[in-house]
């Protein structure tokens, strides 16, 4: 007899904790297959930053507005006789950028870099998985030149400045050249003119 009670007691107890169960059956789910179905991300979600660097100016302004000076730019100005094209809205591209690094470890997805960008190049994107265990992997280096190209801009750009250097030495030279040529000529105008003064000054 208290077999069969226990056994009731059992069963009915078994029934009440899959009522909850049996009622989430009739329910829409709402959790998800993650990661094989991602969830929709709301329109002015904030992600890892992306940056096209077909369009970046180098203007430096995204990286003077971010907070956390997570943003390193260098650059590099263009020599005469290269052409670095134009961005997408008409803006006319003068540097090289040989460095375009976001340290993602430190930003604080802010958005405040985005906004000044002139030719809207930088931009938070739909991407939220980039986990890393290094810290270092969470630079991201933007830059589309090869390490071979940005040494070659500098080196350029460097040999430029030497041999404008080098062609203002040769014409100030030319120029101190000329007026020393030029001096002993005036010398004798004067030594006239002093004659011509002191003729009087003689007769007197
Ligand atoms: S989102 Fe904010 S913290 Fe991140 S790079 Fe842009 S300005 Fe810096
Ligand atoms: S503000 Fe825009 S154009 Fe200027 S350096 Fe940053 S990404 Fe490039």
């Amino acid at each position: 007899m208290t077999y069969f009670l226990k056994f009731w007691q059992g069963l009915g107890t078994i029934l009440i904790g899959m009522k909850v169960t049996f009622r989430h059956l009739f329910i829409p789910a709402v959790t998800i297959q993650y990661p094989s179905v991602k969830p929709e991300l709301p329109e002015r979600e904030r992600n890892r930053l992306y940056v096209n660097m077909d369009d970046c100016i180098g203007c430096l302004q995204c990286a003077r507005a971010c907070p956390v000076d997570c943003i390193e730019i260098e650059t590099v100005k263009s020599i005469p006789g290269e052409d670095l094209g134009k961005t997408s809205n008409g803006k006319k591209k003068a540097l090289w950028v040989t460095k375009f690094d976001i340290d993602i470890a430190k930003c604080c997805y802010c958005q405040l870099c985005v906004f000044p960008c002139p030719t809207e190049c930088i931009y938070m994107t739909d991407v939220y998985e980039f986990s890393e265990y290094e810290r270092e992997n969470l630079i991201f280096d933007f830059v589309t030149l090869t390490p071979d190209e940005r040494q070659e801009k500098k080196k350029n750009y460097e040999e430029f400045l030497i041999k404008k250097e080098a062609e203002k030495a040769e014409a100030a030279r030319k120029k101190a050249e000329e007026a020393a040529q030029k001096k002993p000529e005036n010398n004798k105008e004067e030594d006239k003119l002093n004659d011509k003064d002191d003729k009087p000054k003689e007769q007197e």
